[in-house]
């Protein structure tokens, strides 16, 4: 692994955080490999996920964490855009139609890999400044970014100081302001602390170098769990399948989850199933109840934007190849999200609309 010295490090530190704060990143730190190899470590442990042989992570340096601000909606792409792409149209309806089946607001455009998109850039930006300025260079295939992945990334941006986690086991972050920061006399100095939001999707880029102890990188203001919460409730009380719990530490039952049971086509409790409501893919009742759920509306994305309502009675007849290829490079485009799922959960939708009209 190559430690930078104190002045290199500070030069890629402050190059990649003023990259992060250009591509809009709602908050976002930087830590070293001895700070979050423990974390790794623990998670690879409790979850046998075999992450340090899978990524070679020895090869792994410093890490930058960040979280995107989404935004409240998106519009399903035009027939006509599709189209030119050999996509087919999406089965779009209004909210209000009566065999819409919903999509989670963080899975209506592709949030994933727009942050990817954005990781990329904050890493060719760098690159780009250190290659005129005659730094030292670490091509951007070296800098390795992960989205949805398989890495703790809520226990990462705890240990970031990039916010707090709600009773409903989701992370409420703090935005970001280096105002201060980079100025020499300033640099070291607390961040501001000027908003919070849980509509976030969190990135991570594993560096190809570390920063050596003498570098100074922004204050890491760990929270411990529930620090915002109070005797608020409103995500407990939304939940419609139970799933969340008053408790002093988050208190969330996976078995009694809507969204556990989205993307997989195996069984699930009865229970569950009566409180299916007309989730398609994404349930986020608990997030939206949160007071600081606050979706950016000036966000935008022009990557897989599949609206937030399609026609359940559509879905429930498509094959698995029709299915794959009409989400194609959406956020519903994942390898474990099984196409048998998404026609069973359109198929609870219908059902639970019919007993609700009988
Ligand atoms: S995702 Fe849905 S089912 Fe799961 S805890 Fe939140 S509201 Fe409940
Ligand atoms: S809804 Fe209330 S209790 Fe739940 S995460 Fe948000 S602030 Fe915390």
């Amino acid at each position: 692994m190559i430690y930078l010295d104190e002045a290199a490090g500070r030069w890629y530190a402050d190059g990649i955080l003023q990259a992060a704060a250009s591509r809009h990143f709602y908050t976002f730190n930087l830590l070293r490999k001895e700070t979050w190899e423990p974390v790794v470590r623990a998670w690879e442990t409790e979850m046998h996920a075999e992450l340090w042989s899978r990524y070679q992570l020895d090869n792994f340096g410093a890490l930058l964490v960040a979280a995107f601000r989404y935004a409240p909606d998106a519009l399903p792409e035009s027939s006509a855009s599709r189209a030119e792409r050999g996509l087919p149209a999406l089965p779009a309806v209004s909210e209000t139609d009566s065999r819409a089946c919903s999509i989670g607001r963080f899975a209506r455009a592709n949030w994933y890999h727009e942050v990817l998109a954005r990781l990329s850039d904050c890493a060719r930006l760098v690159t780009e400044e250190a290659k005129s300025q005659g730094k030292a260079l670490f091509p951007p295939r070296q800098w390795h970014r992960f989205v949805n992945s398989k890495f703790p990334e809520k226990a990462l941006a705890i240990a970031a100081g990039l916010g707090t986690i709600g009773r409903n086991g989701l992370v409420i972050a703090r935005r970001t302001d280096l105002t201060g920061f980079f100025d020499n006399a300033g640099r070291g100095a607390t961040a501001g602390e000027a908003g919070w939001s849980s509509a976030v999707v969190l990135g991570l880029m594993f560096l190809p170098f570390d920063f050596s102890p003498e570098t100074s990188l922004p204050p890491r203001n760990i929270l411990q769990p529930l620090a915002l919460c109070g005797s608020c409730t409103s995500c407990i009380r939304a939940c419609p399948s139970r799933a969340l719990e008053f408790s002093e530490v988050p208190a969330y039952h996976r078995e009694s989850c809507i969204q556990n049971y989205t993307s997989s086509a195996g069984l699930m409790p009865e229970s569950v199933q009566k409180a299916w409501g007309r989730q398609l893919y994404g349930c986020d009742i608990c997030l939206e109840a949160c007071p600081w759920f606050k979706p950016d509306s000036a966000a935008r994305s022009a990557l897989g934007c599949i609206g937030g309502f399609f026609d359940a009675a559509a879905i429930s007849e498509m094959s698995d190849d029709q299915l794959k290829l009409m989400l194609k490079g959406s956020a519903l485009d994942q390898k474990w999200i099984e196409p048998e799922a998404l026609r069973r959960n359109a198929r609870l939708v219908l059902q639970q609309r019919g007993s609700a009209e009988t």
